[in-house]
């Protein structure tokens, strides 16, 4: 498994659950250096029990060396980060190149390389001509097996994915393919095998699917705003409808991640090069980037229309509950819109607040507690909704606070409960706010 983050690092600990000899490589020596002394880099429920089992009973380890353990491999994964280029928002595709290059020198045999890190339609092709200019005499057959694990929730995922998504293009891989997946395949989670450019698209396609789907809901959330309509219960109303389905229609502060918002720009872009602009996806990324900005608005407007010198406490900085992961958080945008309007900013999270110190501003305070957070505060806005934040005192809360005004941008609260405590509530489509 090559690549030791987010997802080679589940991934990896849970093939080796499945019974696999599996090592984990990065070319990051400190993350690798934690992880040999059993520290997990990052912040998954239940992955350091999962990695400490496995580590015990011999199937799972770590090196920075490529050579050993891709020349022994049966298969090997590629998993390492594909982040938007920067000035241009196509995929960059610089560490994936950069790994094919390095199982080309260290491949043994017939061997099979998949890639599971999202990656355009064309990349096992280039991936696959890599490895034959670097080596012409490696025996590979290259694969596409996109990952849809949920950061939070990684380990169900993985061990119960809706689906298994296969592409292939030389048929020796699909029997090693089934053996890696044989524990999932007699769970019946269904494996579609298909070509490898259908595979590299389906994450693609499902991805934006899910994108604009949030930024549906959103858009219908600002209309019952302004008509006095409950988005929740057009949430429910639709979503009920087994042609809707009733996930992905929570609105919000708009998506963030590590995954929307690079995906879709890099569709967006495939697209475009290709002649076949997709639209709905070009005006799904604008209206996402610009509703982040729009949240800090709404949070102006909540206070009475300046916010020069207050004090905002920040409930939640992570882009969403249960992961440490800060990339593209909209807290980041929302925070700094704030900053730009002169607030002061107090925040708190359960875990993200060592991984967002050095992406948010100097100024930035960080307080162990909600409660501390309150302490003296203007407004509290609640911008993540991590479990910790869903059954708040809030008589404790108002009493801590210089002026009660709650902004709930995750709908977590309902305007009785906050009324009765004495706080001006602002949520996000749920009728005329105060
Ligand atoms: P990550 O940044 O957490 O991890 C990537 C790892 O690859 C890092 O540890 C990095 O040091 C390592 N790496 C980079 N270049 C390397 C090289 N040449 N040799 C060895 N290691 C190298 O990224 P992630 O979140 O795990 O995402 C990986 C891929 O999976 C991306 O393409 C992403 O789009 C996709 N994906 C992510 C998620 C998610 O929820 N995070 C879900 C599905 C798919």
């Amino acid at each position: 498994m090559i690549g030791s983050g987010y997802v080679g690092l589940v991934s990896g600990a849970c093939f080796a659950d499945f019974g696999h000899s599996v090592v984990c490589i990065d070319k990051d020596v400190k993350k690798i250096a934690a992880l040999e002394q059993g520290q997990i880099p990052i912040y998954e429920p239940g992955l350091d029990e999962l990695v400490a089992e496995n580590v015990k009973a011999g199937r799972l380890s770590f090196t920075t060396e490529f050579a050993g353990p891709v020349g022994d491999a049966d298969v090997v994964f590629i998993a390492v980060g594909t982040p938007s280029r920067r000035g241009d928002g196509h995929a960059d595709l610089s560490y994936v190149y950069a790994v094919a290059r390095e199982i080309a020198a260290a491949v043994t045999g017939f061997t099979v390389v998949v890639t599971k890190s999202t990656v355009p339609v064309g990349t096992g092709d280039e991936v696959e001509r890599i490895i034959r200019e670097t080596n012409p005499a490696a025996d590979v057959a290259v694969v596409s097996n996109p990952e849809f694990l949920r950061e939070g929730a990684a380990i169900a995922d993985f061990k119960k994915p809706d689906r298994i998504v296969v592409g292939l293009e030389d048929e020796r891989a699909r029997e090693p393919m089934v053996e890696v997946y044989r524990p999932l395949y007699l769970n019946y989670s269904p494996i579609v095998f298909t070509s490898r450019r259908s595979s590299e698209l389906i994450k693609y396609a499902a991805n934006a699917f899910l994108a604009m789907k949030i930024t549906f809901i959103n858009e219908v959330a600002d209309l019952c705003e302004q008509v006095g309509a409950d988005v929740q219960a057009v949430s429910r109303g639709i979503g009920l409808d087994n042609r809707i389905g009733s996930k992905f229609l929570h609105a919000g502060p708009g998506y963030g991640g590590s995954c929307f918002p690079k995906d879709t720009l890099a569709l967006v872009k495939t697209a475009q090069d290709h002649g076949s602009p997709i639209r709905l996806i070009e005006t799904t990324v604008a209206i996402n980037d610009q509703r982040k900005r729009a949240m800090a608005r709404k949070v102006i407007q909540a206070c009475g229309g300046d916010v020069r010198g207050k004090l905002i406490a920040v409930l939640g900085l992570t882009f969403k509950p249960r992961t440490d992961d800060m990339r593209e958080a909209p807290s980041l945008a929302i925070i700094q819109a704030l900053q730009d309007a002169g607030a002061r900013i107090v925040a708190h999270d359960p875990v993200g607040m060592e991984a967002a110190k050095p992406l948010l501003d100097e100024r930035v305070t960080y307080a162990a507690s909600p409660y501390d957070a309150a302490a003296g505060a203007n407004a509290l806005v609640l911008v993540t909704e991590w479990d910790q934040f869903r059954a708040l005192d809030l008589g404790r809360l108002k009493s801590a606070m210089e002026t009660p005004v709650l902004v709930d941008l995750r709908n977590v609260y309902s305007r009785e409960d906050a009324a009765r405590h004495g706080f001006s509530y602002t949520s996000v489509g749920r009728g005329v706010d105060d």
